[in-house]
């Protein structure tokens, strides 16, 4: 099978790098370009990835000239894919100029998350939503966006999507621990976080409410219901490096024993299971036993087999809530680069191709 040729656009910066290492090996996506800022435009890679992954960067990409974000420059690779991790402020225009020129655009940003049609995908909680893009045949020449959410939101729905449908909820509060990769590579100084957590993440808390509404919400066929589910969200920048870490209680809609939740968490599956897509991790929701887990330096790479390390979320300490007769508790850990971000995009590119949309 021919692969589909990819760029990633922002591919110095700290998901940038996730996907250039993810998809040197893809059975499906070809690397065939990088791009970032005028900074770096006209540069070798190497030269100007901030790498942090533990590794080498990849030889075929080191080698790469940096193109700038522009639709001329990423088309004249045979591109027909872009992933965007590009900041808010400028992804915007990028991304919608990518798709105008008829290309299909995975996004990682805030950009169009929450436009009227344009899905905010976690492939296994609403692949259905992905029913907002128009067929091929209709799109003429015409390009589209796809969006992933924010890093904080991809282990919270993955983790209430099988409560939603086994009990229905009510209403969800959430208080996070996030890590410092979530903020970029220039994001948090050293002097402001160590031996200290910031309480407070601009913007965070809002995204986290509405996008998770959005995801368990219905494509109507015309616009995103969001799903009636009130979201309080409690956002904290804590000095680990990567995984976010978030105490949730969820209040059900019918009452469900420790036991009942543990079982729908971990029989939990989608279509990237089902479609046995490449990076589509076993079980997309691990449950752990032990009363201290999970925990970021031991659970955040979780997720088998080896190609969807990240991609599970871990949830463990379930259990029932004195203030709440239908409450539950538990803590939920996510890989904020990979399921937050570059992971969850390319799962989401698997599932366009599998449907035929690419
Ligand atoms: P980052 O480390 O700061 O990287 C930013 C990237 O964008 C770099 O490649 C940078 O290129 C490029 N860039 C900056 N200004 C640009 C411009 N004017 N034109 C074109 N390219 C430009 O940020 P990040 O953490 O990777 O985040 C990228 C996006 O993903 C953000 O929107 C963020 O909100 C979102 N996101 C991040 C996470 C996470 O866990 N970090 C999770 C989910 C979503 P240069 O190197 O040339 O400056």
């Amino acid at each position: 099978m021919e692969r589909t040729k990819v760029v990633v656009c922002g591919a110095t910066g700290m998901v940038g790098q996730i996907y250039v290492a993810r998809l040197a090996t893809h059975p499906w996506f070809e690397l065939v370009g990088v791009a970032a800022s005028e900074r770096s435009a006209g540069k070798p890679y190497g030269d100007v990835a901030r790498w942090y992954i533990p590794g080498d960067i990849p030889p075929a990409a080191r080698s790469m000239t940096v193109l700038p974000c522009t639709a001329d420059a990423v088309q004249s690779t045979g591109a027909t894919l872009a992933f965007c991790a590009l900041p808010s402020d400028v992804a915007g225009p990028v991304e919608s100029s990518l798709a105008a020129a008829g290309m299909v655009v995975v996004a990682d940003t805030a950009a169009h998350r929450m436009d009227a049609d344009i899905p905010l995908i976690v492939p296994e909680v609403n692949a259905e939503h992905l029913a907002a893009v128009p067929a091929r045949s209709s799109r003429g020449s015409a390009g589209f966006i796809v969006t992933g959410p924010n890093c904080s939101t991809a282990g919270l729905v993955l983790s209430l999507k099988p409560l939603q449908a086994a009990f229905g909820i009510r209403r969800v509060m959430v208080v996070t621990m996030q890590a410092l990769s979530g903020a970029g590579y220039a994001g948090v100084p050293s002097m402001a976080i160590v031996d200290n957590l910031i309480p407070f993440i601009r913007g965070e808390e809002e995204k986290m409410a509405r996008e998770t509404q959005k995801m368990l919400g219905t494509w109507n066929g015309t616009t995103f219901e969001p799903a009636p589910v009130p979201v309080s969200a409690s956002c904290n920048r804590v000095a680990v490096l990567e995984g976010h870490t978030e105490s949730v209680l969820v209040e059900l809609e019918q009452p469900a024993s420790v036991h009942d939740v543990e079982a729908a968490m971990a029989t939990f599956h989608g279509d990237p299971q089902r479609l046995h897509l490449p990076t589509a991790p076993d079980q997309p929701v691990l449950v752990r036993p032990e009363a201290d887990r999970p925990q970021p330096r031991l659970d955040r790479l979780a997720g088998t087999p080896e190609r969807a390390r990240g991609m599970a979320a871990v949830v463990g300490r379930i259990r029932p809530d004195p203030a709440f007769p239908a409450g539950i508790r538990y803590t939920v850990l996510s890989h904020n680069t990979i399921r937050g971000a570059a992971g969850n995009a390319i799962l989401t590119a698997e599932l366009l191709a599998a449907r035929g949309l690419l």
